[in-house]
């Protein structure tokens, strides 16, 4: 019996666009024998998109307004086997499109509601992985209504991280809104971008020299297995969205060119996480390697990784031996295996 899919593509977040081209991979690559694969498109307002206006924002990257409410097409989902939601940012890897699944009875990809939202938070992340001993770079929380009545007060705390440090949204990704801050006159702009995007801000040291980055893919429910370990390297300041996403900008090393004991503690620091963070299915866990001290630190976990065929989580599970099809298979299994 082929399996009945409903693939979740766009979504209300930064990375609406990000996540269209995870999609396209995805359909183009699920072996037609064994999936019927029915993709649907939420728009940037948070409508889902009938067939012929999914099938035009697919195939042109970019999606129209209009469209059903939610929770109208989540109600007419009974008749899938399972939902891949391939929703990268918040109403989508945090929690929201989870919980909204599991209301409606229907099993789907990835990690559940606890899961997916702590994993989104970075801060709440970084709390959860402190209290199972994950090293982490030092760091502080700011809300949006500190910055509004005290930004002096902000301002103050951060630079006693020391410079350069971090600005994020607590809860984004693909480096929407994330500032290196490398001086006081740069704080400002720092902080109003990431306040824009979120009412939770978070600041991080940097780490005492520029990082290796480093990532780990995992696979599995209450059991699950680590890929080798993987290595971005650009020529950057940092990974910003523009050397994500430029075609030929980051180059991709699998295995890192890092020492084998720290690509062991990586693997078990990334197991230990997922565990921690209640995920299952799938994350890609990002750590910072510091090659001048040998330092190993947990940067963050994403719940729905890129997942395009030349994405690092796929790519990781070939160079296990899995292919992307086959990786996609697994998934669909172990959604249904869950609980
Ligand atoms: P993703 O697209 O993987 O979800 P993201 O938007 O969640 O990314 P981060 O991974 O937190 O963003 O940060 C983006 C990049 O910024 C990192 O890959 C790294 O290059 C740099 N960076 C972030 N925090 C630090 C830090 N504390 N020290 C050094 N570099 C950092
Ligand atoms: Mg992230
Ligand atoms: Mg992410
Ligand atoms: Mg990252």
């Amino acid at each position: 019996m082929k399996k009945r899919i409903l693939l979740l593509a766009g979504g209300q977040s930064g990375e609406h666009e990000v996540s269209l081209m995870s999609a396209r991979s995805v359909l183009g690559a699920l072996p037609r024998e064994r999936f019927d694969v029915t993709p649907v498109v939420i728009s940037k307002q948070g409508r889902w998109l009938p067939p012929t206006e999914t099938t035009r924002a697919l195939e042109t990257g970019k999606s129209a307004p209009g469209g059903d409410l939610v929770l109208h097409r989540a109600a007419s989902a009974e008749g899938y086997d399972a939902v891949f939601p391939l929703l990268h940012g918040p109403m989508g890897e945090d929690g929201t499109i989870q919980g909204l699944l599991t209301l409606a009875g229907i099993p789907f990809v990835g990690s559940g509601v606890l899961g997916s939202s702590v994993s989104m938070d970075k801060v709440m992340t970084k709390q959860v992985l402190a209290a199972v001993g994950i090293p982490q770079v030092a760091w502080q929380l700011a809300l949006r209504r500190d910055w509004q009545t005290n930004p002096q007060g902000v301002k103050d705390e951060a630079v006693k991280l020391g410079f350069p440090f971090f600005v994020k949204p607590a809860n984004l990704g693909s480096s929407v809104g994330i500032s290196k801050v490398h001086g006081a006159e740069e704080m400002e702009k720092a902080f109003e971008l990431a306040f824009s995007l979120d009412r939770r801000v978070i600041v991080e040291a940097m780490t005492s020299h520029k990082p290796r980055e480093v990532e780990v893919g995992i696979l599995g429910n209450d059991a699950p297995i680590a890929s080798p370990v993987g290595e971005l390297s650009f020529d950057a300041d940092f990974y910003d969205y523009e050397t994500k996403y430029t075609e030929g900008v980051a180059q991709m090393h699998i295995p890192a060119r890092i020492p084998r004991e720290a690509a062991e503690n990586i693997r078990e620091l990334a197991l230990k996480a997922f565990k921690a963070l209640d995920c299952a299915g799938l994350a890609r866990v990002d750590f910072f390697y510091v090659a001048e001290t040998g330092e190993v630190l947990l940067n963050e976990v994403n719940t729905m990784p890129g997942f395009t065929t030349t994405s690092m989580y796929p790519k990781l599970f070939e160079a296990a031996g899995l292919s992307y099809g086959e990786l996609v298979a697994r998934l669909v299994e172990l959604a249904l295996e869950k609980r």
